[in-house]
This record gives C-alpha cells, sequence and structure tokens, in this order.
C-alpha cells in the first residue's frame, strides 16, 4: 500500500508527523504538504503562478516534499505526477481544531481529501482534532495517529463508495477515555464573527474578521454531538453539493 500524506499546517506541523508515523505501519508514505500554514484556506487550484517544491526532513528525518501551494495544490501536484509511485490512499492532517458543520468548506485540511477525489478517484481521509481548548504547541497527537491508523486500514481494506471521503473529528481525550466511532452527518456551526476595524499608522482603516471561537448545535447523529460525547465523528462526505429537495420545487418554478 501507498499512502499519501498532505496537511493544512504545514509540512512542519506535529499532527503531519504523528499522522505519517502511522501511515507507516500500514504501508509505503510520501508526503506533500504545504511549506507554510494555509488553515481555512479553503478549496484552491493555483493557476495564475508556478508551484515550487523543495525536498525537507521532518523531525523524524525523514523525507518530504513541500511546495508553495495550498493543500489542495499539494494533493493535486502529488497525484498528477510528482509522486511516482501510484497512490492508494490520501491522508490529510492531523488538524489540532475539529472540522465540522460548515468548516468543511473553509478548511484546507478537508479539502485536500477533496482534491484526491477530484484529481485522483482515490479514497481519501481528513482528520482533525478536537484540541481548542489547549494550546497548540502542548497537544498530544499520539492518540489522534492510533485512531488514524485505525481507520486508514479499514478504509484500505473495505474501500469507500465512489467518490465518497471521510471527515474524521477525534475528541481531545486520552486514548482509554474515547468511547467509540460513530458514524455522523455534518452538524451546525455557529459562527460569532465579529468586524473589527483599525487604523494604520497612515489613518487608513484595516479589518480583522475576529470574534468569539464558533460553537455547534449539538443535535444528535451529528459530527459535533459525536465528539461532544467522547466518540471518534466519521463523517462520509461527497462532492455533490445539489440541493436534491429544491430539485423539484425550482422545476415546479416554469421557466419557459
Ligand atoms: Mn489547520
Amino acid at each position: 500500500m501507498h499512502i499519501l500524506v498532505t496537511n493544512d499546517d504545514g509540512v512542519l506541523a506535529p499532527g503531519l508527523l504523528a499522522l505519517a508515523q502511522a501511515m507507516r505501519e500500514l504501508g509505503e508514505v510520501s508526503i506533500v504538504a504545504p511549506e507554510q500554514n494555509w488553515s481555512a484556506s479553503g478549496h484552491v487550484k493555483t493557476m495564475h503562478r508556478p508551484l515550487r517544491v523543495k525536498e525537507v526532513r521532518l523531525h523524524d528525518g525523514s523525507r518530504a516534499l513541500a511546495s508553495d501551494g495550498a493543500p489542495s495544490d499539494c494533493v493535486a501536484l502529488a497525484l498528477l505526477g510528482l509522486v511516482k509511485q501510484p497512490v492508494n490512499l490520501v491522508v490529510s492532517g492531523v488538524n489540532p481544531n475539529a472540522n465540522i458543520g460548515h468548516d468543511v468548506t473553509y478548511s484546507g485540511t478537508v479539502t485536500a481529501a477533496m482534491e484526491a477525489v477530484i484529481t485522483g478517484n482515490l479514497p481519501a481521509i481528513a482528520l482533525s482534532l478536537d484540541g481548542s481548548r489547549v494550546h497548540t504547541a502542548s497537544l498530544d497527537y499520539a492518540p489522534a495517529a492510533t485512531i488514524a491508523k485505525r481507520i486508514a486500514r479499514k478504509v484500505l481494506e473495505k474501500g469507500l463508495p465512489q467518490g465518497v471521503f471521510l471527515n474524521v473529528n477525534i475528541p481531545y481525550l486520552p486514548l482509554e477515555q474515547i468511547k467509540g466511532f460513530r458514524i455522523t452527518r455534518q452538524g451546525l456551526r455557529v459562527y460569532r464573527d465579529a468586524l473589527e476595524q483599525r487604523i494604520d499608522p497612515r489613518g487608513q482603516p484595516y479589518y480583522w474578521i475576529g470574534g468569539e471561537a464558533p460553537t455547534a448545535i449539538p443535535e444528535e447523529g451529528t459530527d459535533y454531538e459525536a465528539i461532544a460525547n467522547g466518540y471518534v465523528s466519521i463523517t462520509p462526505l461527497q462532492l455533490d453539493l445539489t440541493a436534491w429537495s429544491a430539485l423539484k420545487a425550482l422545476q415546479a418554478w416554469g421557466w419557459e
């Protein structure tokens, strides 16, 4: 098995190293990841400038490729030929913060997995840790890495339905306190963004999208409810965003 590992926090992020080391127990691993942090950068295809790639060493001495593109660019680069050996699975993460509800549209972690479906028609897993209550620098990724390995092994064994990828969120708990796995649906985030206007030294206004950290609605069966109750949330996602329930209603408007 050959597994491509990427992330959105940058190639030297500890979550990527933990994930890559866990994946090495399942097969051969190639790493192509952004050289910088692209968190909340969404789905990107860089078309108006060249992409540069350089070889770097992770903290365990292993070899990785770092690109100046977005996470989705990294997956496209790898699958379009930068990585020579055929890839069986793409894993992205481990992100230090949960990606639930509408987060999936912002998330570089998740959009890297989307790109695996688009460019490679491959099974893909996005992995995020609900570590927002802990200082990022002191996060322990070991339990998440163990869980990533269990999920990846199952996906390699069973395959995923055509066009489906997994958005996995892991509660920040010691392994023995994690209650199990839940197959969930995408929940609803509650964003509490607030615009802050400030004045620069030349008297010009500039803006920050600030505000408090988002919360979410703990509806039964959702990603958020699962992690809030100590379960690993596995949400199968697809790229068909059609609002099927609205098709008939819109057709009935009459368009002649
Ligand atoms: Mn991130």
